[in-house]
Order: structure tokens, then sequence, then C-alpha cells
């Protein structure tokens, strides 16, 4: 699945495997970055906590947002 394929209403959130720390990422500057056409999958090394700073082993996961 790519960022493109993502429905309009879904945000993105990592999740820390160290600290538990959620957190969600800005998929319209995601795919600024790195193209529409990012595989979602290929993002996960690049996640890195905002709380504890751990780039290893984080997960993805989506939400709607809430209007
Ligand atoms: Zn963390």
């Amino acid at each position: 699945m790519t960022l493109a394929d993502l429905a309009e209403w879904y945000v993105l959130g990592g999740l820390c495997s160290r600290c538990a720390h959620k957190g969600w990422i800005d998929r319209w500057e995601i795919a600024r970055r790195f193209g529409r056409r990012t595989i979602i999958v290929t993002l996960l090394p690049k996640l890195r906590c905002t709380a504890c700073g751990n780039d290893r082993g984080n997960t993805l996961r989506t939400g709607r947002i809430k209007r």
C-alpha cells in the first residue's frame, strides 16, 4: 500500500517499540518528501520516536480523522 492508496481521511501514526510512545505522523509532509507512491512499510526504518529517540522496531498504525 502506498501513501496515495491511503484514503484522505486516514492519518498515520507511529508506535515506539521501546517506550510505547504514540505519535501522529504528518502523511502530507512525508508525501512531499518521499513521494505519494512511497510504499508505507518502507517508511518503518525511518520512524524515530520523538519521546526517546528509538528508531528500531517501531510500528505504524492508521486512524481516522475525527470531524
Ligand atoms: Zn520511544
